[in-house]
């Protein structure tokens, strides 16, 4: 499950921009999830809130924003927005 190194690394994040910037507690946090991140939104949850326990984001809500699928076309050397990842450039039409 790499939904719990996800949250892991999340609470890393937290906790230095925490020391950074000289807060304590975090309500909430919004986490941008591609397409084709692979990430399970409810593993996700569940691992977050295991373990931001005893931290910064104790109890804060967990939003996640979808966001389309990402890829960089060999072909045409453009970076594109894919529904699914088989699907051709839309750019050129190109697979790779
Ligand atoms: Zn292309």
């Amino acid at each position: 499950m790499h939904e719990m190194s996800l949250a892991e690394g999340i609470r890393e994040v937290i906790e230095d921009q925490a020391r950074r910037h000289d807060f304590s507690k975090v309500r909430v946090v919004r986490l941008e999830i591609g397409r084709f991140a692979g990430v399970e939104k409810r593993a996700l949850e569940f691992c977050f809130d295991v373990v931001m326990r005893g931290g910064p984001a104790e109890g804060a809500v967990l939003e996640m924003i979808d966001l389309p699928g990402r890829a960089f076309c060999y072909d045409c050397g453009e970076s594109v927005v894919l529904n699914d990842r088989l699907d051709p450039c839309p750019n050129c039409g190109g697979s790779n």
